[in-house]
């Protein structure tokens, strides 16, 4: 008899256990030997930090920890990459000939690319229910997801016999020894394949069937790409629960409503049209928020100590070759030929408008080089640093049209920007003193909520590792000291995130429906300072190079604005309403009773407009609802009489409220002051 010695792996699971596996063993197994409630929860599998399927054997010692619906970002992950494997299942069962080509996660779902048959053509919305059924019938036929390593050749011959054209030319270009996984699902001889890194889940009856949802169509290029044919994108939301789809649901319902692009037009703030893509049309209301949330932010700077500058717009593209941008950034940069254009009243018609061989100017993309051109103007000591340079400095870059949104994603943006100039010890003061600020600046404005993340060095990166670990702890350190790394300050840390010239603090905004938005950031650089050669003149009498803090707290005043309409609906607190009261009229009798009300509001500095039209006063208030006035005066004949007014406010239940002209006015002038001034 013979016996056969099988080897052991010691598998270290979390709680510091060790478990010891036969060769060929899974951690499914260690799940079913844990206990039958793991083994029915477990999902997949974090073998020595890799995800992996929970089916796939171990080939090692290895550590390991399940992954369940409790690891809600990993797990949610997986569904979704399982369900766009389940999408293109469907649609292949329902319009044979259809070829598939990639399907990832998305942040909130899944997507699948296909290239219908010409007599089909694109997917239309009308298809998605069907669709939406099939896949519901493979998740409850609970087929198994399996994973399968296959050569490059056996793939290619595999999609060429299936009249897969996209995936046979895909794998050839995976690169040669790689290697090649195939994913199956079901394992008869109606299952379905895809090319596939994966992982999965174990079979397709993990799904919870009612967690998912189709939600659109479009059109996307074969690998991006406008010169290859046009692929029909089906995209979806899936989620772990239908509790979870259906908050989703609603908050994208929410979302909607709250749309800055929406609201922007019924409170008439702004528009945007295709002559100046990306550049904001400010109408005089949305102007006026601008100017308030710019006055408050100009008063909160000097009070901290900064001096405000002004920097040009244009300058020589050989300056952003020395402080490193051309290099980095010329694709996203506006350049201008430093000419006079050839005029059409000249006798040579036929020559063109530009030489071509005049000087290059560029449209700033970013504040940061004038500003050292500032500092280095002059002397400066050490006994003058800190020096807070402050510009509300409007920049340009190029981005792609399909990439702006609203006054989100713009081409011409204005930022709350300042540099910091420092010396090395005044550091982690200086980005406490930040911390402060803009801590201060985000709850005056209305957001109690906000998280802190440090994104660390990138792998493209100017500077040595020293320099960056130094960077890194002062960002590290002045949070820690500032008392905000901590867990309800969401308080992180981000490999690989920072910019190419520093690490650097990002501070996230929660808004009233539970989205985030990254808007303040501050960031150690010593690059630029030492590119553009700036110094100061140190204790020791010899030259010093300054550290520059690149610092922003609303980031850009556009977004900014565009994130505080969907924070508040439209609904703005009274200092940065556009329209603070409006009086309205019942009668035409009280015309002339609401202009002087009026006048004494506006005299008082009240922002106040007037309706007399000759309208029912149920249809005035609907209308200056809808246009998010805060409070509606509504005067006729007896408040004529009385010298009153009634007082209706946007949004309440409350009866209107009878109010002397005079206590009207001091209530709305103490309710309108900035909360810095309270
Ligand atoms: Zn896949
Ligand atoms: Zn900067």
């Amino acid at each position: 008899m013979t016996r056969f010695m099988t080897r052991m792996f010691k598998i270290a699971l979390p709680d510091g256990s060790v478990k010891e596996m036969p060769e060929g063993s899974t951690p499914a197994d260690v799940a079913a030997a844990i206990g039958p409630g793991l083994a029915k929860a477990a999902l997949a599998a974090r073998v020595d930090g890799e995800v992996r399927d929970i089916t796939r054997p171990f080939e090692g010692d290895a550590n390991l920890a399940l992954i369940t619906s409790r690891d809600e970002a990993d797990a949610l992950e997986l569904v979704r990459h399982d369900y766009a494997h389940i999408l293109a299942e469907a649609v292949q069962n329902l319009f044979p000939g259809t070829q598939i080509t990639f399907g990832p996660a998305t942040d909130d779902g899944f997507y699948y690319d296909f290239a219908p048959t010409a007599e089909h053509g694109p997917f239309t919305e009308e298809e998605l229910p069907a669709i939406e059924e099939e896949m519901r019938r493979i998740i409850a036929a609970d087929r198994a997801l399996v994973r399968e390593v296959w050569t490059r050749a056996q793939v290619r011959d595999f999609f060429v016999k299936q009249g897969e054209a996209f995936k046979a030319e895909w794998v050839m270009e995976l690169p040669e020894g790689e290697t090649i996984t195939m994913y199956r699902t079901g394992d008869d001889k109606d299952a379905w394949v895809d090319l596939c890194r994966g992982p999965h889940l174990a079979s397709t009856g993990k799904l919870d069937p009612n967690a998912f949802k189709l939600t659109r169509v479009s059109g996307a290029y074969w690998r991006g790409d406008p010169k290859n044919p046009m692929l029909s994108r089906i995209y979806g939301t899936a989620w772990l629960n239908k509790k979870q789809l259906d908050a989703y649901l609603v908050r994208l319902e929410e979302a909607g409503k709250r749309d800055h692009r929406k609201i922007g037009q019924e409170m008439d703030l702004f528009h945007l049209q295709a002559e100046a893509h990306g550049s904001v049309f400010w109408h005089p209301k949305g102007y006026r928020i601008w100017r308030e949330l710019e006055a408050y932010m100009r008063r909160r700077l000097d009070a901290a100590g900064y001096v405000e500058v002004k920097t040009p717009q244009l300058m020589d593209a050989r300056q952003w070759e020395k402080s490193g941008h051309w290099g980095k950034y010329r694709e996203n940069m506006f350049v201008v030929p430093d000419e006079i254009p050839h005029g059409s009243d000249d006798e040579a018609d036929d020559q063109p408008i530009l030489s071509g061989d005049a000087d290059l100017m560029a449209l700033k993309p970013m504040n940061c080089p004038a500003h050292v051109l500032i500092f280095k103007q002059g002397i400066t000591s050490y006994r003058d640093l800190p020096i807070r340079m402050a510009e509300f400095g409007c920049c340009h870059r190029n981005e792609p049209h399909g990439a702006l949104h609203g006054i989100m994603r713009v081409r011409q943006f204005t930022q709350d920007d300042a540099h910091i100039f420092v010396r090395e010890d005044q550091l982690v003061d200086e980005i406490v003193a930040f911390c402060d600020l803009l801590d201060s600046v985000y709850r005056e404005l209305g957001f109690d909520s906000y998280a802190i993340k440090l994104a660390l060095r990138p792998e493209q990166r100017y500077g040595s590792d020293e320099e960056w670990d130094r960077a890194e702890q002062v960002l590290r350190d002045a949070v820690v000291k500032s008392g905000r790394a901590t867990a309800e300050y969401g308080w992180e840390e981000l490999p690989g995130e920072g910019a190419f010239y520093a690490p650097k603090l990002e501070f996230h905004l929660t808004d009233a429906i539970g989205r985030t938005w990254q808007v303040g950031t501050i960031q150690a650089d010593t690059v630029l300072p030492e590119r553009l050669d700036a110094t100061y003149i140190g204790e020791d009498g010899q030259k010093h190079r300054p550290v520059m803090l690149h610092r922003a707290i609303i980031g850009t005043f556009e977004r900014f604005i565009g994130i505080l309409i969907e924070h508040y609906a439209g609904k703005f607190p009274l200092w940065l309403a556009p329209v603070q009261a409006v009086v309205a009229t019942i009668v035409s009798d009280a015309d002339d009773y609401a202009a002087e009300v009026a006048s004494k509001l506006a005299a008082a500095g009240i922002r106040v407009e007037t309706d007399l039209r000759n309208e029912k006063i149920n249809y005035k208030v609907r209308e200056h609802s809808l246009a998010k006035v805060p409070l509606l005066l509504v005067v006729g004949k007896r408040e004529a009489e009385e010298g009153t007014v009634a007082i209706r406010r946007l949004g309440s239940d409350e009866h209107q409220k009878m109010m002397s002209v005079d206590a009207a006015i001091a209530m709305i002038r103490s309710e309108a002051v900035p909360p810095d001034l309270a």
